[in-house]
């Protein structure tokens, strides 16, 4: 690693640390560095960095330099006292800034007669990191001059030269360690140079511009690894990769201990309203306890892994692929080798065209696929393999086993799950080869419930799910594009059930209880009845919602309610509109892109939201800004870690301090046309300057594109803050819609995705309602429309007392929308009204669902 410098943040005098009248810096209890007693009035930066943290009072800045060297400047001794006066942060925290950029501008006149001293140390705060090899002290010094050389203290991290070859040896802070992600990164970087590079671990070596060698490593945080350059750009490959590594690539912050994504109909909120029942998805710490069973239990019950949750009535059907016959012996080397190529080219070309109109997480599948079969390395041995002789279908196949063997190997589940992806693309390559259809077509008679060994991506991309009513694998993981394709098709599926999945025959009647992590062969009659008993209420509820669907949504006396959708991608709208939604409440784009390694652009975003307003077809697009941070982490926008995240960065914080991100959002939401169709909603507002930066913003994307259309600009009431004062928010916002998901989990100070305290986070507890309450009077003040968009607006519990208290827009899981139009014409105003009352004096959630049941309308 090359020394960093800093240059001074201040014009003014440098001295030594010991010049500092506060043993707290003059003793290096914070670190070490130098101090500057300033002439000037603006702190600016010593370095390239990102800002890790800025002083709520303002007077304190902490950087970190690429290279990981924390850097803090303190204006003054207990300057905290003066309570933010005097200071103005230029920046906020999550920032990048450049060297000499200002960070923090202060009245200097203030300081010298209010503050114990103005001498300001600028230290680093990771000394057992970085050492000072350089100091410039006692004598005056101006913005932008050379004040201290660091140097990492790890010596393992110098590079080495041995004869034409460097090396460097660094410790890996990716919080996954060398994943798929980031070995596609480090591939690209190598890609610029012409030096071989390798990273070796153990004894083991991979060249990084192949992803899978990388993964096959099992490189995992805090492993040690070397990097080794070969040829005229060795140093600056090494130093381009090496940094990137160490940059962290986003990766740094420790990954939540639970996903906090919600998903209406499946959370707490939903299980309590009884619609998913004794059907609810088995608790992680019950899941965990099972293990795959070898031989099928004697009373039919076979554990297994939810996937997707649900409950599905059926027979056993068999996915079994017919094993592909290759043999051995190839022509000649040429004509093998154009033979194979010509196959990978079909396979890329197919990739490319069918991610071209794919979206969400099938998109995803698609491209993680084309950057593994653009692996140099697997096509490297399997030209090898031809050159011995080998046939090009040979020789692919045993490139590509020996790379997904390599990568279960490792031990480590999500690069396994990666195996499968593998395994799959030796398949289409087989076939391409083969000149068959790519496109494998399995057909099983209704009712199926798909049992396989493992189902790949594309397999089940490729089935007629008209048929299938559920699917349950031996092995994959939870996590697995598989799971994640289920869940999205709203296919129950379970995972992991082992072995004794294999005893099961064709034709076997089953019961696949998804969520509660079940499948139960050949079940007796009293259990098929009491399934199909909750199975039928639920069909026939269903189905009898779903024949009114179309019907404009009102209560029994009238009165309008709108009944939206949330919307995650543009199959969601598809299902939104089936299911006879008014419009979107809420379009999560983040979803849309947390894939990604870099940021869409705005022709990207663009084509993704019209091609859902197209799909809505004219109804009303509420778009919501990214609310990404916390838990929702976008590989491409690195957030510093957070002790407490959901506090710290995340909704319109991290927009406005990335104003370009919001630029380019807002941009291309105003693109879509028609012009209106798109509403602009801003989530995790807690202030009317957060709703004022954004309406500037906003103003000024407009007039650059030249957009004069008026285009409604609502908030999220997420925050008490907003809930108290949506009188004050409401005077300028188009429209509120209320985040019970957040709005709960910060009312009750109980985090979302904590599952100690997950029993009592329910929207019902009568402070969220008073909150609920005091949004929709706030909004009623200024004659500006409430809606819910949270969870609660997919209960039907919740639903009458939410209309109740004002609310008449509900924004629900597309599958549901059907049922709370049922649910809306049964009720009257004059009944909730009153019902909203008495749950708002209950005294608990349990007390307000208890009489909810009890609420006839
Ligand atoms: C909410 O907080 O209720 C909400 C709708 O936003 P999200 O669940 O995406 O945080
Ligand atoms: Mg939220």
């Amino acid at each position: 690693m090359k020394p960093i410098i800093l240059t001074s943040p201040l014009q003014g005098w440098a001295s030594p640390l010991e010049a500092v009248p506060d043993p707290v810096f003059a003793e290096r209890m914070m670190g070490d560095g130098i101090a500057v007693d300033p002439t000037g009035d603006c702190l600016h930066a010593p370095c390239d960095a990102v800002v890790l943290s800025v002083h709520a009072s303002g007077h304190a800045i902490t950087l970190r330099t690429p290279e990981g060297a924390e850097i803090l400047m303190h204006i003054g001794l207990d300057t905290v006292a003066l309570g933010g006066r005097g200071f103005t942060p230029c920046v906020v925290e999550g920032a990048t800034v450049q060297r000499g950029d200002p960070l923090i501008r202060f009245d200097l006149d203030l300081l010298v007669c209010e503050a114990r001293a103005v001498i300001t140390p600028v230290i680093v705060t990771n000394p057992e990191r970085f050492t000072i090899v350089r100091r410039e002290t006692d004598r005056l010094v101006g913005v932008g001059e050379a004040m201290m050389t660091l140097e990492p203290r790890d010596s393992a991290d110098v590079a080495v030269v041995e004869g034409d070859t460097v090396r460097r040896t660094i410790v890996v802070p990716l919080v996954h360690g060398i994943h798929a992600r980031p070995a596609a990164r480090i591939g690209e970087t190598a890609r610029k140079f012409v030096s071989e590079v390798k990273i070796s671990k153990d004894e083991r070596d991979g060249n990084v511009r192949s992803p899978v060698a990388l993964m096959a490593l099992g490189v995992k945080l805090g492993d040690e690894i070397t990097l080794a350059a070969t040829g005229p750009d060795a140093a600056d490959a090494l130093a381009a990769i090496g940094d990137l590594i160490l940059g962290g690539m986003g990766e740094r912050a420790p990954a939540p201990a639970t996903s906090k994504f919600p998903r209406e109909g499946g959370g707490p909120e939903a299980t309590n309203g009884s619609a998913a029942g004794s059907w609810a998805p088995a608790s992680a710490g019950e899941q965990e306890a099972r293990k795959p069973a070898t031989t099928l239990p004697a009373d039919g019950r076979l554990p297994g892994v939810t996937a997707s949750p649900g409950i599905a009535i059926g027979q056993a059907g068999l996915f079994r692929l017919a094993e592909i016959t290759v043999t051995r012996e190839g022509a000649d080397a040429t004509t093998e080798r154009a033979a194979l190529d010509a196959a990978l080219a079909t396979v890329t070309t197919r990739l490319a065209t069918k991610s071209g109109t794919a979206t969400g997480a099938e998109r995803a599948i698609l491209t993680a696929h084309t950057a593994l079969l653009d692996d140099p390395t697997l096509t490297a041995a399997a030209h090898a393999a031809i050159a011995q002789g080998d046939s090009a279908a040979y020789a692919w196949r045993t490139a590509i086993r020996a790379q997904a063997d390599a990568l279960k190997a490792t031990g480590d589940a999500r690069l396994a799950e990666r195996a499968d992806d593998m395994l799959d693309l030796e398949r289409q390559v087989l076939r391409a080869l083969a000149g068959e259809d790519l496109d494998e077509r399995l057909s099983f008679p209704p009712g199926t419930i798909l049992l396989a060994d493992d189902l790949l991506p594309s397999h089940l991309l490729g089935l007629d799910t008209a048929s299938i009513v559920g699917f349950c694998v031996e092995r994959g993981g939870p996590t697995s594009h598989v799971a994640i394709l289920a869940a999205t098709m709203g296919l129950p599926a379970l995972v992991a059930a082992g072995p004794a999945l294999a005893e099961i025959t064709a034709g076997t009647p089953l019961i696949l209880d998804a969520g509660a992590g079940l499948l139960h062969v050949a079940p007796d009659a009293e259990t098929l009845a009491t399934a199909q008993t909750a199975f039928d209420a639920q069909t026939e509820r269903r189905r009898a919602a779903l024949a009114n669907a179309a019907r404009e949504c009102r209560t029994q006396d009238g009165v309008r309610i709108e009944a939206f959708a949330n919307l995650g991608s543009a199959d969601d709208a598809d299902s939104a509109v089936r299911n006879g939604a008014e419009g979107c409440g809420l379009l999560r784009t983040e979803f849309l892109f947390l894939e990604r390694d870099s940021a869409p652009s705005v022709e990207e975003q663009t084509a993704d939201y019209q091609r859902i307003a197209d799909t809505l077809d004219g109804r009303p697009l509420i778009v919501r800004l990214l609310d990404i941070g916390g838990d929702k982490p976008a590989p491409y926008l690195p957030i510093a870690a957070e002790e407490n995240p959901a506090l710290g960065l995340r909704g319109i914080r991290v927009g406005l301090a990335h104003p370009e991100m919001l630029d380019a959002q807002l941009r291309a939401i105003l693109a879509v046309r028609p012009a209106g169709q798109c509403r602009i909603m801003v989530p995790m507002i807690a202030s009317l300057a957060e709703l004022r930066a954004v309406r500037k913003a906003l103003d000024a994307a407009a007039a650059a594109t030249g957009h004069t259309e008026h285009v409604a600009l609502g908030i999220m009431i997420e925050t008490p803050a907003a809930a108290i004062t949506a009188d004050l928010l409401a005077s300028e916002a188009d429209f509120l819609s209320i985040g019970t998901n957040d709005l709960t989990q910060y009312a009750l100070a109980m985090d979302r995705g904590n599952p100690t305290v997950a029993s009592d986070l329910d929207g019902l507890h009568p402070a969220v309602l008073r909150l609920i309450a005091r949004t929709c009077e706030g909004g009623a003040v200024h004659g500006k429309w409430t809606g819910v968009c949270g969870g609660l607006a997919s209960d039907p519990l919740a639903v009458p007392i939410l209309i109740g208290l004002g609310v008449t827009e509900l924004s629900s899981a597309p599958a549901l929308v059907p049922e709370i139009k049922a649910l809306v014409a049964t009720l009257t105003i004059d009944a909730c009204r009153a019902h909203a009352a008495a749950a708002m004096n209950c005294i608990s959630a349990a007390d307000v669902r208890t009489l909810a049941r009890s609420f006839r309308p």
